[in-house]
């Protein structure tokens, strides 16, 4: 029991306490967020209460044809940023733009969500420049904006020594269960089965390089999804998807460092 002595110290610790957690920013950056999934998250992040985000960057390639994004752009905790995964040596600048919003708060958490896919493709038909492109925009484009920005989630990971997770800094891949070697059993989709294998592999990198600075990274298949990239006969709609991924981002911690999971936070094998 706590004595009546002790009460003023406690409750000066608990509004000490609740006070600075006030005060933690939290930050977060999804690229591909005109449209899809990527759409989806900027709105769940925006409007759900449970999930406390003070700033959401939201990149898209063309402010001018990202409509959707743009009506929301009214709102205070929005920034829309211009980002074409294909030209790498821009991501600096973008880097810069998020530095001046957050200051020395830093990047918390960062979703390369943006991705292409195309149809499927037998090995008689695979192209080169096919090939190059997925692995530009779904390999390449994450790992280089994840060098970019990672001066700004180790000040965030520093400024929230205490923390975990999404209070701290998580990098997440949005990869899919295409890129699989050990479920791969119908061949096929070379370009965007590899590209997907490819950043798996850097998901595991990222999570063994930065363990120690307390940033942590999972690859997310966010299930088969009614977008233009799932096409109309997937099975799960984008609220669905997005629920189910942010549920799993409020609570990551250490165990999920560098493992693969499906939208409910199933773990998947590599
Ligand atoms: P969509 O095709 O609906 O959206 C793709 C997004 O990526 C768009 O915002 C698009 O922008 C953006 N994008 C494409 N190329 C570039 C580029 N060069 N630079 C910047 N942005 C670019 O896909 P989803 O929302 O369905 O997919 C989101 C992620 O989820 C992807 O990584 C995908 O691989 C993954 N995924 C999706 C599945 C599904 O069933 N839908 C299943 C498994 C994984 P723009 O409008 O300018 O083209």
């Amino acid at each position: 029991m706590v004595s009546i002595l002790w009460l003023p110290i406690v409750s000066t610790s608990y509004i000490l306490f609740i006070q600075s957690a006030k005060n933690k920013m939290c930050s977060i950056l999804v690229t591909g967020a005109n449209r899809g999934i990527g759409l989806g998250l900027v709105k769940h992040l925006l409007t759900n209460q449970s999930f406390k985000v003070d700033n959401v960057f939201a990149t898209c390639r063309d402010k001018g044809k990202a409509k959707e994004l743009m009506q929301l752009e009214s709102n205070s905790q929005l920034h829309i940023l211009e980002a074409d995964l294909i030209d790498h040596g821009s991501f600096f600048n973008l880097a810069s733009q998020v530095s001046n919003i957050v200051k020395d708060n830093g990047l918390n958490v960062l979703i390369n969500n943006a991705g292409i896919s195309s149809k499927f493709t037998r090995i008689g038909l695979v192209k080169s420049e096919d090939l190059l492109n997925h692995f530009k925009i779904n390999t390449i484009g994450p790992i280089m904006l994840t060098q970019a920005l990672l001066p700004l989630m180790k000040l965030a990971s520093e400024k929230n020594q205490s923390s975990t997770g999404v209070n701290k800094a998580v990098i997440v891949n949005m990869s899919s269960i295409l890129g699989s070697i050990t479920l791969n059993d119908q061949g096929g989709f070379y370009p965007y089965r590899t590209s997907k294998a490819a950043i798996n592999v850097a998901t595991k990198s990222l999570s063994v390089d930065l363990k120690n600075n307390g940033i942590l990274t999972v690859s997310i298949h966010p299930g088969w999804v009614k977008t233009t990239m799932g096409g109309p006969n997937a099975p799960i709609e984008v609220e669905q998807s997005v629920n189910g991924i942010c549920t799993f981002l409020k609570n990551i911690n250490k165990s999920h460092n560098g493992g693969f999971y499906d939208f409910e936070g199933k773990l998947l094998p590599w």
